[in-house]
């Protein structure tokens, strides 16, 4: 299944020509609930690891024992989604809620476990450059993989620790196939779904605080043109059938995850993210809660406009990591230097 953003509801370099200078693509993954092979880039796996290469784990310091059992996590996602699919408008079963109020809540699960021991992380996704234009790695490396450490409880704000892992797919020869997992995750919104991926590259434009003033006028002024014209003509709107066009929403970034393109700033106003060698680095995978909201709908792919408002459909990865949006910020001159998160 192929994933189509629809056409632009205005041209905005047309409106606005010195956007051109504030024009970048983007891969838009279009994570979908779906199982994926080795071969395939997919969130949260399976990986396409080398069987003699071993498992990365997270020996930060902190708590390990207590959370949700993965176990949990994944049965209470599996009878919500089946609830889901039988009918969108009911919950679960008799006996189905039986079963999710006999999960354990949140608790120390292994008390065992010491501060520093190490645990595996998470398979999160891994992207083969053939698929994702916009992935642009260390020179012939054709496979990124990103693991994660299922706690919000590293360094001095508490956020996930992210490993990033470059490689050449053809040196893979045996792949290991019991891949490690931790038994505890510190949040369920850490652990990622299984998802195929359907990229797709699609023109991004600078978001708006990060325009010169005089762009941010021309564009407000633009906008209200249209808030008046609408009102004029005494549109109805029904509540989710239509929203007002807006240059944030609709004509410069997509909501989702995706590699590339540029980052929005909606909780923290713009910042610069420097690497350790001075330059301003980019956005490589942006992490979203998301694939679509309210205000952001002209950017639901064409097939995915049947079933936009039904249960999940927005949301197939389950991932929440800090309000909503973690950024992996890498390199442009050595994608090999350290990458920097960012959480929005
Ligand atoms: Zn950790
Ligand atoms: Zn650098």
């Amino acid at each position: 299944m192929t994933r189509t953003t629809p056409e632009r509801p205005a041209d905005v370099e047309a409106l606005f020509p010195e956007l051109s200078g504030h024009r970048r693509t983007g891969t838009r993954l279009h994570p979908r609930k779906g199982f994926a092979e080795p071969h395939q880039s997919s969130v949260a796996g399976p990986f396409l690891w080398p069987a003699d290469e071993p498992w990365p784990v997270c020996r930060a310091v902190h708590e390990k024992g207590r959370g949700h059992l993965l176990t949990d996590v994944r049965l209470r996602r599996r009878i919500r989604d089946e609830a889901w699919r039988r009918d969108p408008r009911r919950g679960p079963s008799g006996k189905e809620a039986e079963v999710l109020d006999g999960l354990r809540e949140s608790g120390l699960h292994v008390p065992e476990l010491r501060t520093a021991d190490p645990i595996p992380l998470l398979a999160a996704v891994q992207l083969f450059t053939r698929d994702v234009p916009d992935l642009i790695g260390p020179s012939g490396h054709d496979l990124l993989q990103v693991l994660w450490c299922p706690f919000e409880a590293h360094g001095p704000d508490r956020t996930m620790d992210v490993m990033l892992t470059w490689r050449r797919s053809e040196e893979v020869t045996e792949i290991l196939t019991a891949i490690p997992e931790p038994t505890v995750v510190g949040r369920a919104e850490c652990v990622p779904e299984p998802c195929v991926l359907d990229p797709e590259q699609v023109v991004e434009h600078e978001s708006i605080e990060l325009l010169s003033e005089e762009s941010r006028q021309r564009i407000e002024a633009w906008e209200e043109e249209l808030l008046d014209a609408a009102e004029e003509r005494g549109t109805e709107r029904e509540a989710g059938e239509e929203y007002e066009l807006s240059y944030q929403g609709d004509l410069s970034i997509p909501p989702g995850w995706k590699v590339g393109g540029f980052a929005t700033w909606g909780l923290t106003g713009p910042a610069r993210i420097d690497c350790s060698c001075g330059s301003p680095m980019r956005p490589l995978l942006t992490v979203s809660d998301r694939e679509w909201d309210g205000g952001s709908l002209s950017w639901v792919p064409l097939e995915d406009r049947e079933t936009m408002r039904t249960a999940g459909a927005s949301d197939p990865t389950g991932v929440y990591v800090g309000r909503g949006l973690m950024r992996v910020f890498t390199c442009p001159v050595d994608p090999s230097h350290p990458h920097r998160l960012n959480f929005q």
